[in-house]
């Protein structure tokens, strides 16, 4: 469904991507977002999958600026070692759930950077 009906009750709210620009950890960052917007009174609205990725995609804009891995950079380096959460958490010496939160937009430290890139790289 791309329409929602504004809780203002005048518009109808169409599903919309904009590059917004943030601010993330002192780094001015834009990034492109989906959300619903009201024609009529301007207000957005987006589901929780869009704010996720909305988080998301901050989190990767800020790794890039950082100089450090992305997630998504994080997963096609793990697999083209053919590696499983496990196994490169392994080799780093933390738990299989940290690999997993960095592919999925949490942001490692400088430290865990270079250790993944020691690894993957
Ligand atoms: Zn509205």
């Amino acid at each position: 469904m791309t329409t929602k009906k504004c809780p203002c009750g005048k518009g109808e709210m169409h599903l919309k991507t904009r590059e917004k620009k943030t601010c993330y950890n002192g780094m001015d960052l834009n990034v492109e977002s989906e959300a619903y917007v009201c024609a009529c009174c301007g207000i957005e609205a987006g589901t929780v999958v869009q704010a996720s990725q909305t988080q998301r995609a901050i989190s990767d804009a800020y790794r890039s600026k950082a100089g450090l891995l992305t997630g998504a950079d994080i997963r096609r380096l793990r697999m083209d070692k053919g590696l499983d959460h496990k196994q490169l958490a392994d080799l780093l010496g933390l738990c299989a759930d940290s690999v997993r939160k960095w592919e999925e937009g949490l942001i490692q430290d400088h430290v865990i950077d270079r250790s993944l890139r020691k690894v993957l790289c």
